[in-house]
C-alpha cells in the first residue's frame, strides 16, 4: 500500500492554500491523500473545498459561534487523536498559522508522526500580531519535520531560528496555484449588485478586514474612514465582503448603511472573490492571502496593519502598511484615486510570492522526505524566478 499523507485544515485561507497540494497528491503516483477539514470555518470552508472538487474524508466538525480559542485547539486535538489512530498516515501535512494548525500539529507529533509546514518560517517579529497567528506559526515551526517555505526571506527567517536540522525547502507560495486556477473560472456574481457593478465600469474599491488585533476602536475607525471616502468618491463603489464574525460587522455596518455607493455583500465563493480582484482599482485589507494575490493582478494594495509577516510585496511596491488610524486610511486612499501617478506605481504587477508550481515543489519535497523521490530545486533556483 502507498504511504498516506494527510493535509488537515479548517479555515478559507487554508482551504485555498491546500487545495492545489491535495490536488498534486491525488495525482502522485507514489503517495495517496487522506483529506480532514476540522471545521473551524464552515461554509466558508465548504466553498473553497466545492471550488476545488475536494471531498473529505473525516469531517472533524468542531465548528461553534463565538467559540474561544482553546475550545477550538482543545477540540481539534480531542477530535483529530482517533483519526490518526485509525488512518496511520505516514506524514500530516498543516498550513499556515490558524490555530486549527498548530493543534493538528501538537496532536500529529503526539502520535510521533512527522509534521510537514506548508507555508512555514513567515515572521512579523511581534507575538502579538497578528494574535494568534504569529505564535501560531512559531510553535508550528517547533514540531514541523519538514518546513515548506514559501520565500527566500521565510527560509531566512527559519535558518535564523536554529532549528533542529529539519529539511527547509522553497517552494513558492501555493495561494498562487489557487489563484492562477480561480481567476480563469470567472463564475457570474451570486449577489446581483455585483454583477451590474461588473457591467457598470465603475471603479471599485476592494475592502475586507477581519484581523482579531483590530476588532474595538480600529475597527471601528475602519468603518467610519470607510464611511467618509465613500462620500468623498461618489464615482467609486466600495466593496465589503464582510466577514462571518458577528464582532466585525457589527463594528463596519452601522457606518455603512447609509451610502448608496457602498456594496456589503456575504464572503465571496474564491472564484467570485479573484473576479472581483481582478476588477478592483485599489484594494484595503488586512488578509495575509490578499496580500500575495493582489500584487499578481497588479493591484495596489494598502494593508491595515502596523506590521506584516509579507515584506516581499512591500519591497516590490505594490503593498504598503498603512495601519488602522482613521485619518491615515483617507488620506492613503484619497491618494491612491486621485494622483494616477501614485496609482501607477504601486499597480505593476509582480509575482515575488510564487510561481504557480508551489504544489509541485511541495508534494516532491515530502516523497523526498519519505525517501521516495529527488529532492526539489528551490523556487527561485530553476531560474524561473
Ligand atoms: N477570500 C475569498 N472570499 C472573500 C474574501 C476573501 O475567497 O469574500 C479569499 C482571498 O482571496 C484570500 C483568502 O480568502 O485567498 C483570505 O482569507 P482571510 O482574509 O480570511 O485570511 P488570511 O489570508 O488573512 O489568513
Amino acid at each position: 500500500m502507498r504511504p498516506r499523507i494527510m493535509t488537515v485544515y479548517g479555515t478559507r485561507p487554508e482551504a485555498i492554500k491546500v487545495a492545489p497540494v491535495i490536488k498534486a497528491l491525488e495525482a502522485s503516483d507514489v503517495v495517496d491523500p487522506v483529506t480532514v477539514v476540522t471545521g473551524q470555518h464552515r461554509e466558508m470552508l465548504d466553498q473553497v473545498n466545492e471550488l476545488f472538487g475536494i471531498t473529505p474524508d473525516h469531517d472533524l466538525d468542531i465548528f461553534e459561534h463565538g467559540a474561544p480559542l482553546s475550545l477550538i485547539v482543545a477540540r481539534v486535538l480531542e477530535r483529530l487523536d482517533p483519526v490518526l489512530a485509525a488512518e496511520r498516515p505516514a506524514a500530516v501535512i498543516v498550513q499556515g498559522d490558524t490555530s486549527t494548525s498548530t493543534a493538528a500539529a501538537v496532536a500529529a507529533f503526539h502520535r510521533r508522526i512527522p509534521v510537514v509546514h506548508l507555508e512555514a518560517g513567515l515572521r512579523s517579529g511581534d507575538v502579538n500580531s497578528p494574535f494568534p497567528e504569529e505564535a501560531n506559526r512559531r510553535l508550528t515551526s517547533q514540531l514541523a519535520s519538514l518546513h515548506l517555505a514559501p520565500t527566500e526571506t521565510s527560509r531566512a527567517n527559519l535558518v535564523r531560528e536554529a532549528l533542529d536540522g529539519a529539511p527547509i525547502v522553497v517552494t513558492g507560495n501555493t495561494v498562487i496555484d489557487a489563484l492562477l486556477t480561480a481567476v480563469d473560472k470567472k463564475p457570474p456574481f451570486s449577489d446581483p449588485a455585483l454583477e451590474h457593478l461588473a457591467d457598470s465600469g465603475r471603479r471599485v474599491l476592494l475592502v475586507t478586514t477581519h484581523r482579531r488585533e483590530s476588532w474595538g476602536d480600529a475597527m471601528d475607525g475602519i468603518g467610519r474612514a470607510l464611511g467618509r471616502l465613500a462620500e468623498r468618491f461618489p464615482d467609486t463603489q466600495v466593496v465589503l465582503p464582510v466577514h462571518r464574525n458577528p464582532v466585525v460587522r457589527e463594528a463596519l455596518l452601522p457606518h455603512l448603511h447609509a451610502h448608496p455607493n457602498v456594496t456589503v455583500t456575504e464572503p465571496l465563493g474564491y472564484g467570485e472573490f479573484t473576479r472581483l480582484l481582478a476588477l478592483a482599482s485599489v484594494v484595503l485589507t488586512d488578509s495575509g492571502g490578499i496580500q500575495e494575490e493582489a500584487p499578481s493582478l497588479g493591484k495596489p494594495v494598502l494593508v491595515l496593519r502596523e506590521n506584516t509577516e509579507r515584506p516581499e510585496a512591500v519591497s516590490a511596491g505594490t503593498v504598503r502598511l498603512i495601519g488602522t488610524d482613521e485619518d491615515r486610511i483617507v488620506d492613503e486612499v484619497t491618494t491612491l484615486l486621485t494622483d494616477p501617478a501614485a496609482h501607477e506605481a504601486m499597480a505593476r504587477a509582480t509575482n515575488p510570492y510564487g510561481d504557480g508550481q508551489g504544489a509541485r515543489r511541495s508534494v516532491a519535497a515530502i516523497t523526498h522526505l519519505l525517501d521516495l523521490g529527488p529532492r526539489p530545486a528551490d523556487w527561485g533556483t530553476e531560474g524561473n524566478r
